[in-house]
């Protein structure tokens, strides 16, 4: 008798698999006899090899958004693989207790390879919180300070106005630096800031996403009590960091670690239990500490997809790897902008560059929007600059293979050579 063709529930996520993959190749054909009749499945969706960094399936583009952002491609495979049935467990991440064993096992594997990826140290507490990185600008004072505290905050772009203007409703923050007036295109030297003597904390953006304003070294706080804090939602796993220098790191992960709806914070243990009186319970870092940030219900799939990101990018060999095919992929673009003869043009000075987010201007600004319209014909998308900046910002995180930022850099070249 003819073989049937085998169709299960799965079988679209095998066909859409097999239609998008070009590195997929048919593999092996399973005869299978746990059915009354003897039927014959051909397997064409093995994965063979995790998709170079080079490549990129026919049928995704581009995506240069500065978040929620592209996603590694093998990723999104091991997530369609296993979306059906976690694991043996017959049911999806989505489907499970969020306290219960199975989840338990995604958050502590999550937090154990984020905890190698950067070295944290066991004095640190990890905690997967919900509501952005935008909850934090509030989150951070609540927790470690009192409202006649003092704390700084050096401001190299719109993210760490926000996180000031949201700190002023608990505390007495200071601005210590503001690059506002220059239209945040540099970091100030560290020597000449004043900072505050007994400030609880100093703020910085580690990497602020819209203007593209990068530290590559970070200022000590003024206080010897006071801890460095780092709001690093745009740059967070792209390259080596030492932890040690921070009292807390925070990051949105969807830029660089995973979907929207989770946020990282890293904070030294002894920090945490002096929250002011008035912290809800879902910001308090005690609470979600003691509970292995289970007390509030936690963004499961989301914490789930963090975790297949911290495990791919140890598969990569570590961040000092992901550092160095990142700082290839921006010294190619700027590179591209600052040989065009000011056809393009990024503002940001050269040592603070971000290696993440890269903005840049047309000359002829009349020209942006064929610029946008011919890019996406091409495949790339979300190339406009941020509003309150215009112009053009290619977010090019650890997932945008080298081919995206290649064929970028090679349609700016045509697309000047058209129009100069
Ligand atoms: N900080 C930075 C540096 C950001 O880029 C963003 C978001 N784009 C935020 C904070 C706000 O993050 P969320 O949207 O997660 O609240």
């Amino acid at each position: 008798m003819a073989a049937t063709p085998l169709t299960t529930p799965q079988t679209p996520l095998l066909q859409k698999t097999h239609q998008s993959h070009a590195f997929l190749k048919p593999k092996t054909t399973f005869h299978c006899r746990t059915s009354p009749k003897p039927f014959s499945i051909s397997c064409s969706s093995t994965i063979q090899d995790r998709p170079s960094l080079q490549s990129q399936s026919q049928d995704r583009v581009f995506n240069f958004a500065a978040g929620p952002a592209t996603l590694p491609e093998n990723v999104l495979l091991k997530a369609q693989a296993e979306l059906y049935n976690w694991r043996g467990s017959g049911m999806s991440v989505m489907e499970m207790s969020h306290r219960g064993k199975d989840f338990r096992s995604i958050i502590e594997k999550a937090e154990a390879d984020l905890r190698a990826l950067l070295n944290v140290p066991e004095y640190y507490a990890v905690l997967f919180l919900q509501g952005g990185a935008t909850t934090q600008f509030a989150s951070v004072p609540l927790n470690l300070c009192q409202p006649d505290d003092t704390v700084d905050y050096l401001v190299t772009g719109s993210w760490g106005d926000k996180a000031f203007k949201e700190a002023k409703k608990y505390c007495k923050p200071k601005v210590v630096w503001n690059g506002k007036s220059e239209n945040y295109v540099r970091v100030p030297s560290f020597d000449g800031l004043e900072l505050s003597p007994n400030a609880k904390y100093l703020h910085i953006c580690a990497n602020e996403t819209i203007y593209g304003v990068e530290f590559k070294n970070y200022p000590v706080p003024g206080n010897p009590n006071g801890v460095l804090v780092a709001d690093m939602s745009s740059n967070f796993c792209s390259k080596p960091v030492d932890v040690t220098k921070f009292g807390l790191i925070y990051a949105g992960a969807q830029k660089n670690v995973g979907p929207s709806g989770v946020c990282i914070v890293i904070v030294r243990k002894d920090l945490i239990g002096n929250a002011q009186e008035i912290t809800p319970v879902m910001l308090d870092y005690k609470i979600h500490a003691d509970n292995n940030s289970l007390y509030n219900t936690p963004p499961c799939y989301g914490i789930y997809m963090c975790g297949l990101v911290f495990e791919d990018l140890l598969e990569q060999g570590g961040l000092e790897e992901v550092e160095k095919k990142n700082e290839k992929k921006a010294g190619i673009l700027y590179n591209a902008i600052d040989e065009s003869k000011g056809f393009y043009r990024c503002p940001v000075e050269k040592s603070v560059r971000s290696l993440m987010n890269v903005p840049f201007t047309l000359e002829k600004s009349e020209l942006e929007a064929e610029f946008l319209k011919e890019a996406e014909k091409e495949k790339m998308v979300q190339l406009k600059g941020h509003r309150s900046v215009g112009g053009m910002r290619a977010s090019i995180y650890n997932a945008m293979p080298l081919a995206g930022v290649e064929r970028l850099v090679s349609f700016m070249k045509d697309f000047q050579a058209k129009h100069a």
